[in-house]
């Protein structure tokens, strides 16, 4: 099983978590304030190169295009 890489919206908190590829950000608690309101990371440095342009997590505040898979 996997590990995924959340990080709450509520808190900030960052964590990781054994889980199935089926699950999804709703079934993920944040270990710190509970919130189920969480994003998964994504591995900048796994997948390939798209543009090549500088990662920057988080800067943004519309983000969230993950589901579907
Ligand atoms: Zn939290």
């Amino acid at each position: 099983m996997p590990i995924y890489e959340y990080a709450c919206t509520k808190c900030n908190e960052v964590f990781s978590v054994f889980q199935s590829v089926n699950a999804s950000e709703k079934d993920t608690r944040c270990p710190k304030c509970g919130s189920n309101d969480v994003k998964k990371k994504v591995s900048a440095f796994s997948c390939c190169s798209i543009g090549g342009g500088s990662t920057s997590f988080g800067s943004s505040g519309g983000f969230g295009g993950f589901g579907g898979g």
